[in-house]
């Protein structure tokens, strides 16, 4: 994928993030830094809820929201409290292939059957409640979507520096997705 930027290095991290709280991610995550002492949060990271993942961190760095496909589009509220209150200056929104909320509508017979048969739903609810919130959760792609949530985080909150990333499930790494 020539959209991202591999960080195995110091040097590989964009000059803009390399002494800020993004870099830090970076260095922790991919470069095996050893984990410094915090004693308030440096950063917000917006990620997937998939299993799949699971990042390299030091206590107390970091605020963590995890919903479907890293979308923050209904977690405003919980952004600028970690902004108005905690704090932080940096957000990392991390994507990652293979997410489950990319081609969603594909899926609607298994998630249909997968909630009559496992949570004991009836058949018609269990279509309604795909019909309504698939649209909303779908992300289409996940590295257009991270780096339109980018986008819009810098017009919303212009004071805070956004870092689009992907989380490779093969490898575990962290990458830039590269911009413009
Ligand atoms: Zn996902």
């Amino acid at each position: 994928m020539k959209r991202l930027i591999t960080v195995e290095t110091l040097e590989d991290i964009p000059l803009e993030y390399r002494k800020s709280p993004v870099g830090l991610l970076l260095e922790y995550h991919n470069l095996n830094r050893a984990l410094d002492k915090f004693t308030k949060a440096q950063l917000l990271i917006g990620m997937c809820m998939d299993n799949r993942k699971r990042l390299r961190l030091p206590d107390n760095f970091a605020y963590i929201i995890r919903t479907g496909g890293a979308n923050l589009q209904h977690s405003e509220f919980k952004v600028s409290f970690a902004i108005a209150i905690g704090g932080i200056k940096s957000i990392a929104l991390i994507g990652h292939n293979q997410c489950g909320m990319v081609n969603l509508f594909q899926r609607q017979e298994s998630f249909v059957r997968g909630l009559v048969e496992n949570a004991g739903w009836k058949r018609e609810a269990a279509e309604e409640h795909f019909k309504r919130f698939a649209p909303i959760f779908e992300i289409g792609n996940e590295i257009d979507f991270v780096l339109s949530e980018a986008k819009r985080f810098r017009v919303r909150f212009p004071k805070i520096q956004v870092a689009p990333l992907l989380y490779m499930v093969e490898d575990n790494q962290l990458y830039f997705i590269q911009e413009n």
